[in-house]
């Protein structure tokens, strides 16, 4: 009997005609994570199956990885018989330590003479006569053992671990990322990993305004969003010049306004550039006065492209949460200021007039946009050499 994982695919089960294309990308992912261990990949339309001698270890790896819905440390018995299968669940639970039991079992193969609930009767009825001190307990039992029946063999499995669902990195093409040194931005990059979106991020920047340790923590916080497969570049636009024109010669109540319509100007630009398909950010309704529902809309009126904001209708905390599970919390508390906080005026309008935007805009030097974007730092994730190199 040979022990492997079996991994049950999540949401991608729903997607009939391409469901080959998701589940190559979720081998692409498993790869990624599994570099340098050694294991072979069987796959097919509704399992996946991984052999390895480090089962533990490429388990707790899988937890990790999007598209996979649930792990099982499953044991493999060529011989379908009823005895075959009897025999070796009598031998896989004689490992375990238990009181009462129940056996559950699903035939994919219909052709299978012998039905589900007859099998776990006979499989049961096996179980109780060899294992001594246990009984059978259907409603709350301390373990289910699942035996499942396929063409090639039947798999017996008691231990299941929880994926992380969502779709494999990639399956839905690559969007730009606005990222900034808070908390928010980073857990919206995440969430959208989960559904298959690969990253680039862009990052705005306001040196002298702002430091070089402001710059290293964004890098370090796409680093994190890494971890779950996305490889990409951050680009750090230089929003010095842009931000202290605005300071100086525009409504001060509307400064943090203009200063996001220029960012989204930049990133636009940039998504396009690089062949992104939508921009990402963590704007949350009503979570500062530039992210009322009409300083949204003030702002995106800049752009027609898709701006998806993961985040919209998340409370503080729930947003906490995940970035403490991803770990990114720690990174985005530390003090270093980011380019918004720094030219914050004293009372922000809440909601900004469009008409009073665009006359403000005519004194706007536009140059300066197309100078940012000449001007953008490239910089890779992950990043494995030390940070301090790329400051
Ligand atoms: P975060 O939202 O990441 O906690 P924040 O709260 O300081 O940071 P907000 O002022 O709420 O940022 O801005 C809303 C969103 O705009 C951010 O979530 C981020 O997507 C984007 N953004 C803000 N500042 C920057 C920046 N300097 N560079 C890139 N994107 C930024
Ligand atoms: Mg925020």
């Amino acid at each position: 009997m040979e022990k492997l994982l079996l991994i049950k695919y999540g949401e991608l089960t729903t997607k009939k005609d391409n469901r080959n294309y998701f589940i190559n990308f979720l081998v692409k992912s498993i790869e990624n994570k599994l570099a340098g261990i050694d294991y072979k990949i069987e796959k097919d339309y509704y399992r996946m199956f991984i052999h390895t001698d480090d089962i533990y270890m490429v388990l707790d790896k899988l937890k990790s990885v999007f598209g996979i819905h649930g792990i099982v440390v499953a044991y493999k018995v060529n011989d379908t018989g009823i005895d075959s299968i009897c025999k070796s669940a009598v031998d896989v639970l004689s490992d375990v330590s238990f009181k009462t039991f129940k056996i559950e079992t699903n035939r994919s193969d219909k052709s299978y003479e012998i039905k589900s609930d007859e099998v776990s009767r006979i499989v049961g009825s096996a179980v109780l006569k060899n294992i001594k001190g246990i009984s059978v307990d259907v409603h709350n039992p301390d373990i289910i053992l699942n035996v499942e029946i396929r063409r090639e063999a039947v798999y017996l499995y008691y231990e299941s671990h929880a994926g992380m669902n969502g779709y494999p990195i990639g399956t839905m093409g690559r969007a730009l990322l606005m990222l900034s040194g808070g908390i928010d931005s980073v857990v919206a990059g995440y969430l959208s990993i989960k559904r298959g979106v690969s990253l680039d991020f862009v990052y705005f920047e306001s040196i002298p305004h702002t430091s070089l340790e402001a710059r290293n923590k964004v890098i370090n916080l796409a680093n994190i969003l890494c971890n779950y497969g996305n490889v990409g570049n951050v680009y750090v636009v230089n929003f010095t010049n842009i931000q202290e024109y605005i300071y100086k010669n525009m409504k001060s109540d509307y400064l943090i306004t203009f200063m996001r319509r220029m960012m989204y100007r930049i990133a636009e630009k940039l998504a396009e550039n690089i062949g992104a398909t939508a921009i990402i950010n963590g704007e949350n309704i009503g979570q500062v006065a530039s992210q009322t529902l009409t300083s949204i809309k003030a702002v995106n009126d800049v752009t027609t492209f898709p701006i998806i904001r993961p985040l919209a209708t998340y409370d503080k905390l729930e947003i906490i949460d995940i970035a403490k599970k991803i770990g990114s919390y720690d990174i985005s508390i530390l003090p270093y200021e980011d380019c918004c906080t720094v030219f914050v005026p004293k009372h922000p309008v809440i909601n900004p007039k469009l008409d009073v935007i665009r006359s403000e805009e005519e004194k706007f030097d536009f140059n300066l946009i197309d100078k940012a974007i000449e001007d953008i730092l490239i910089i890779k994730v992950p990043i494995k050499k030390e940070i301090s190199e790329y400051l």
